[in-house]
Formats: C-alpha cells, sequence, structure tokens
C-alpha cells in the first residue's frame, strides 16, 4: 500500500534559493563543452588555509569524535566573543554565543526565538532569501523593504522603512554589508536604523557574513555598537566568506545570553551539536595565519572588482557601481533590457548564458520584485572567478549586445 504522498500545508511556505538552479544549469550547459564564465556563484575558489585543516586532522587525532555542548566548545565560544566583541567595540562573553553549522541556520533559530505567528518582519529585498522563505515557514508576515539608487551606489530608502512599521513589527533584517547588491550603511544611515529600532521595541538580526570583506580604509562597522543596541541585536557570525570555509559549516549566532540560550535550546533539538572536529578547526581563525589569509582574499577580491566593474560599464546600457563591500556587483540593466527588446529577466539571463557563456543571477533570485520596481538588475559575483576571465567574459557579453544594437 503507497504511503498518503500528501506533504504538510506549511511546506508550501518554504521557500529556497533559486540561485541553485542557475548553477545546475551552468553546469549542464558545460557538459556540452560549452565554456562558462561563472558569476552566479557566491562560493569563493580560494582553498581553505591550511592552519583550519592541520586543526581539524589534530582533533581528529585527539579524538574529538564524540557529542559536545549543544552551544559549542567552550574554548570557541570564548574565542568568539572576545574576537567579536572587540572588533565591534563590544562586550561579549562565552555565554553570549551558540556555535551554529554556518551562518546560516542562525537565521531560522533567531524567528523562532523572537517572532510570534501573524508578526511583522521587515527584511531587505532584494535580499539574501532565506529571510522570506523562514519569516514565512515560521508563520511571520514578510514585509520587504528597498533600495534607492543614488548616483554612486544604493542606499536605504528611510522612509520607505518607516512608513513600513506597524504595532505588528517585532523584528528588523539587516544586512550590513550586503548580498545582492553589495551596499554599506553610512554611519549616518545605520545610525537613522538604530534609532528606529530601539524607538520601535524591535529586535534585530544583523546578518555580518561579510564583515571581513571591505575594501575602504579603516574598520568595519556594526550596527550593535551603537546606543540601545547590544541588548536587541543577535549577529549572524560565519567562517564561510572569511576563510574560504562555506563547505566546512561553521558559524554562530551572538547576541544577548537569554535569546543565546533558547537558541541552543533549538541546537539541542535539532542537530545536537555542530561537529566537535570542526569547531576545533574553527579556533584557528585567531591565528596570524587566518588572518593574513583574510588580508590577501580582501586583496584579491579588489583587484577583481577593479577589473570587473571597469569591464560591465563598457557594456552597451549597464550601469555598475563600484562597491565597498562583499564580492557582489548589482548591474542596472534596464537600457540594456531595451536593446534586447526583452521585458523579462529570465528571458535575459537564459539568452545571455546560452549565447556567450556568462553566468549570473539577476534580481529575480533575491526575492519577487515590488509593484512600483520600475529598473532591472541582475547581480555578478566575481568569488569564483580570476581577473583573466572576468575581462574574457564580459568583452564577450559586450560583443554580443553591442552586435543587437540597431
Ligand atoms: N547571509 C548572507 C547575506 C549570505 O550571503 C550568506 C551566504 O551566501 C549567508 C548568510 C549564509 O552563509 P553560510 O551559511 O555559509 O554561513
Amino acid at each position: 500500500m503507497a504511503a498518503n504522498r500528501r506533504f504538510a500545508t506549511h511546506l508550501g511556505r518554504l521557500g529556497t534559493e533559486t540561485a541553485y538552479a542557475v548553477s545546475d544549469e551552468a553546469r549542464t550547459l558545460a557538459a556540452t563543452g560549452k565554456k562558462i564564465y561563472p558569476f552566479h556563484i557566491g562560493d569563493l575558489n580560494f582553498a581553505t588555509p591550511e592552519v583550519f585543516k592541520k586543526a581539524m586532522d589534530e582533533a581528529l587525532k585527539n579524538g574529538k569524535t564524540g557529542y559536545c555542548p549543544a552551544a559549542g566548545i567552550p574554548e570557541l565560544r570564548k574565542a568568539l566573543a572576545e574576537d567579536v566583541g572587540r572588533r565591534r567595540g563590544v562586550e561579549y562573553s562565552a555565554e553570549n554565543v551558540s556555535i551554529q553549522s554556518g551562518g546560516k541556520p542562525v537565521i531560522g533559530k533567531f524567528l523562532s526565538v523572537t517572532m510570534e505567528e501573524g508578526d511583522e518582519v521587515l527584511y531587505p529585498s532584494p535580499g539574501y532569501p532565506i529571510y522570506e522563505s523562514m519569516i514565512k515557514f515560521l508563520g511571520g508576515v514578510p514585509v520587504p523593504y528597498i533600495f534607492k539608487e543614488t548616483d554612486n551606489g544604493f542606499e536605504m530608502d528611510l522612509e520607505h522603512i518607516q512608513a513600513k512599521i506597524s504595532s505588528k513589527t517585532k523584528v528588523f533584517i539587516y544586512n550590513n554589508y550586503s548580498n545582492p547588491m553589495g551596499v554599506m550603511s553610512s554611519d549616518e544611515e545605520m545610525k537613522q536604523i538604530a534609532e528606529l529600532c530601539v524607538k520601535h521595541d524591535l529586535w534585530v538580526l544583523s546578518d555580518e557574513a561579510y564583515f571581513d570583506i571591505t575594501f575602504f580604509e579603516g574598520d568595519a562597522k556594526s550596527i550593535v555598537s551603537l546606543p540601545g543596541m547590544l541588548n536587541r541585536t543577535v549577529i549572524l557570525y560565519t567562517y564561510s566568506k572569511s576563510f574560504a570555509m562555506t563547505g566546512w559549516r561553521l558559524g554562530a549566532a551572538i547576541g544577548p545570553a537569554d535569546v543565546i540560550s533558547n537558541i541552543t535550546k533549538i541546537n539541542t533539538n535539532d542537530e545536537a551539536c555542530t561537529t566537535h572536529f570542526i569547531q576545533y578547526a574553527g579556533l584557528s581563525a585567531f591565528t596570524p595565519e587566518a588572518h593574513d589569509f583574510t588580508r590577501h582574499l580582501v586583496d584579491v577580491l579588489r583587484e577583481r572588482r577593479n577589473v570587473l566593474v571597469e569591464e560591465l560599464n563598457k557594456v552597451p546600457g549597464f550601469v555598475a557601481h563600484k562597491p565597498e563591500s562583499t564580492f557582489y556587483v548589482f548591474v542596472n540593466v534596464t537600457k540594456t533590457m531595451e536593446i534586447m527588446q526583452t521585458r523579462s529577466l529570465e528571458d535575459f539571463r537564459k539568452q545571455l548564458l546560452r549565447e556567450t557563456g556568462v553566468s549570473f543571477c539577476t534580481r529575480e533570485h533575491f526575492g519577487e520584485a515590488l509593484p512600483f520596481e520600475n529598473q532591472y538588475y541582475v547581480r555578478f559575483a566575481y568569488s569564483g572567478i580570476d581577473k583573466e576571465m572576468i575581462t574574457e567574459g564580459i568583452r564577450k557579453l559586450a560583443e554580443y549586445i553591442k552586435s543587437k544594437q540597431h
């Protein structure tokens, strides 16, 4: 007798990362012998620094293969509390840290702890798609907020955000430095967001996945350091981008002890603990080797960014700003869509992939476009592609589009 194949209703509210479908498409095309220029992935073509691998081997040899505390090994919690606190100008101790299998799990766990069903959650759109997915899945009401394009980049639309806050708003999701737009808040913008969150007594998820990937002079800044924020903010911390460790799955939720202990309770019910020996490897983040790696990574990414932005702006119709953080460039392609005589971003993307091998994601992979949006955007990631390939790929793209101009 076949089982009843009906699945739980709430699965209908669970989203996904549609960007993975672009990876599959590019892979399928590559298998036919087509040269692919991979701008779609937020993964890094760098090897994890040796120091992490050696530490993991050592931990395995030393038998760190059993269960460990649900919140993580005390050494790592303490070390992260000190390092993350110092770099953000706040004080944390081990009880403020719950180790996670990557940064991603922090999103759903934080919402599970702070949001009731029916509560409204403000989140960036375009933005990392898991925010919307988890808000809906957990019964919250997703309220997207948008950005404005300026002469040299993007900024948050504070009036629009203010207008969206209601008595039901409970959580604000803030992603500085942001995927997919590479935007960063000015000090003034961050201050105003913090003031809004204090005024309306909101919980804040500060997704700091790209905190280490910045190109400007001076230190990165976290909203947690602003008045009234420490006790309402949970930081999404991850090893993925800073140390080229996306597949290791190591990160942390860092915030008020009461929120953190509840997040840890979810760990207990869910994965029990993050892989024991991986946590020991995580202690290597505080070594000079790891520090040097991140510096080198940022230097290489900066060069790639410079080349990419220069080439993108030579493509007919493209408008690309130079982001000061992350490894993404969010390009306005509205005029190029006119040249190509299409109003479908998906057709545009597919045609360019097929004809040139240049593979990228579009705005639609980062949340639904809002009704009043009248510009079209695509995202180029340069984390997984070298400088030479960047130049070659974008020049090919430019040639193709030129051939379509009348
Ligand atoms: N947050 C943002 C904005 C991201 O772009 C990503 C990954 O791309 C994550 C969180 C999650 O990363 P991970 O789960 O690998 O730590």
